[in-house]
This record gives C-alpha cells, sequence and structure tokens, in this order.
C-alpha cells in the first residue's frame, strides 16, 4: 500500500464524530486498517467504515465503552481478530460535565474522570500488552507501537467551572509522560495531542452563535476556531516514521491559544 502509513492497524477510540471521526478517516487515508470505535452512535461509526471502504480502504466498527474494563478488553481482542495485529492506538474518547465547584456532583466528577483519564489508562494498558505480545513478529513500522492521548489545552490552561474536565487533562499529560518513560526502551512511543477550540458537538455552544464565535476568537491568536482535520493531520504525522523519535512530548494544535493571548498589543 501507498501513504505514511500503508499495512499499520489501528484502533481510534469514539471515532463516530468529531475529532475521533476526522482522525480515522485520515488514518485511513494515510493507508492503515482502522478499526473505528463507538459507544452510542453506531449509525455513524458504520458510515465511516463504509466511506473507507468505498475509497478502497481497511476499516471495521467496533462498540465499547472506554471506561470498563472488561470491554475495553474485549475492543482490542476484536481489533486483534479482525486485523490480525495491532500497531497505532489513538486514544481519543472524551467528554465533559460542566459545572462550578459548589455545583458539582459526583457522579459528574466520576464520569468525566472514568472516560477521559481512566479509559486512556485501560486502552494505553491494553495496547502496550499487546505491542509486547507482536515483539517478534515482523513490523511495518520502526516503531514496535505508538499511541497518541487526545488531551487538550487544558492541561496546561487551568479552567473554572470545568475543573473535572481539567483535571482528567491534566492527568492525561502524565499518564502520556509517564508511560512514554516505562515503555521507551521497548520503542514504543507514546504522545499526546492539545487541541485547542475545534468544531465539534463538544463544545456546539461556543461556536455556534455569532456571538459565541466572536468572544471565543478572542483567545485565537490565528483567528479562526479549529476544525477536526486539523487535529487529524498532527496525529497522523505522530503515528508515522516521521515521528520516529518523538516520545513523550504534546503537541498543541490550538492556533497560538497558550500563546497568553491577553498579553497581544498590551506592551
Ligand atoms: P465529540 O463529543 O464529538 O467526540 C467524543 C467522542 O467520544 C464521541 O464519539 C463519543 O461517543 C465518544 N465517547 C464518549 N464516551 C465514551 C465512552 N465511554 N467510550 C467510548 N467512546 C466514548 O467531541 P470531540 O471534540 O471530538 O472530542 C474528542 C476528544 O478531543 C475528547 O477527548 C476531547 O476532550 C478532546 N478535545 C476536544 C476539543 C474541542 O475543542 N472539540 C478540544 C480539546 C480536546
Amino acid at each position: 500500500g501507498k501513504g505514511i502509513l500503508a499495512d499499520r492497524h489501528a484502533l481510534v477510540t469514539g471515532a463516530s464524530s468529531g475529532i475521533g471521526l476526522a482522525v480515522a478517516r485520515g488514518l485511513a487515508e494515510a493507508g492503515a486498517a482502522v478499526a473505528v470505535n463507538y459507544h452510542s452512535d453506531g449509525e455513524a461509526a458504520c458510515q465511516l467504515v463504509s466511506e473507507i471502504r468505498a475509497g478502497g480502504g481497511q476499516a471495521i466498527a467496533l462498540e465499547g465503552d472506554v471506561s470498563r474494563e472488561d470491554e475495553v478488553r474485549r475492543l482490542f481482542e476484536e481489533a486483534r481478530g479482525a486485523f490480525g495485529r495491532l500497531d497505532l492506538l489513538v486514544a481519543n474518547a472524551g467528554i465533559q460535565k460542566d459545572a462550578g465547584i459548589a455545583e458539582m456532583t459526583l457522579a459528574e466528577w466520576q464520569a468525566v474522570l472514568e472516560v477521559n483519564l481512566t479509559g486512556q489508562f485501560l486502552c494505553c494498558r491494553e495496547a502496550i500488552r499487546l505491542f509486547r505480545e507482536q515483539k517478534d513478529q515482523p513490523r511495518p513500522a520502526r516503531a514496535l507501537g505508538s499511541i497518541v492521548c487526545m488531551s487538550s489545552v487544558h492541561e496546561v490552561i487551568p479552567w473554572a467551572g470545568h475543573a473535572n474536565y481539567a483535571a482528567s487533562k491534566g492527568g492525561s499529560k502524565l499518564l502520556t509522560q509517564s508511560l512514554a518513560q516505562e515503555v521507551a526502551p521497548e520503542r514504543i512511543r507514546v504522545n499526546a495531542v492539545a487541541p485547542g477550540a475545534i468544531r465539534t458537538p463538544i463544545n456546539r455552544e461556543s461556536w455556534e452563535t455569532p456571538e459565541a464565535l466572536q468572544r471565543l476568537l478572542r483567545l485565537i491568536p490565528y483567528g479562526r476556531i479549529g476544525e477536526p482535520e486539523d487535529v487529524a493531520r498532527a496525529v497522523t504525522w505522530l503515528c508515522s516514521d516521521e515521528a520516529d523519535y518523538v516520545t513523550g512530548t504534546t503537541l498543541f494544535v490550538d492556533g497560538g491559544m497558550t500563546l497568553y493571548p491577553g498579553f497581544a498589543g498590551n506592551g
């Protein structure tokens, strides 16, 4: 096959919408066979799989809740069963449940931590176990395996009213770095991508009216909202041999949102 991910086999979690969908499509366009994990929207996942197959690519849809140990184990078993091996994991699934701290319920706190952080732990653990089992097989890439965790600019920017989400992404940052340190000797790479404001269903209220979009753009030096494809290109590169010496880092894809835009022109 052609493309920088030719002969690779990938699993993308939360791939039935938004960033995950664009990532799955992007990996497939780069030549990877893609397992499209979904939680609730099987129809969207199947539609993406059909689209990839129609374009000559290889894809399957796999249901599974990333926050549940048994389901994650089954998910990876099914991906391996379908493809014979796995080279790439994109741990993308994530949710928001916003509330001021006094109003935040324990259920809201736990739901976000369980999907965003525990979900990444469970998926990374299963991927690393699988990569290790494959270590004596011929492989299509320089690395034995590669993982990208979907973080956020909120791995560094504090976010009032979203303490659960920011805590999950701060946790994701050090999960990524600690795993990267642990498995680098085995030639397994672990990185994060930190999107800024990307136009997806998760943050619809911040871009769907002109007033909201105007407010949002004050936070983005580059002057436009991000699109899921902006993130997908960065993930594709990180997954490829082009990024072979890159591990334990976070690639920000944020139009400059982390550049303290409030300071621009104030000097
Ligand atoms: P989205 O709501 O479109 O996508 C989230 C996906 O995760 C959905 O497909 C959903 O079904 C899936 N999901 C939710 N719970 C799940 C579970 N338990 N198991 C499996 N899948 C589950 O939103 P998005 O913006 O595409 O978000 C994708 C990732 O990007 C998230 O981790 C989010 O935190 C991160 N992110 C998004 C933005 C942004 O501006 N949109 C910015 C920074 C980070």
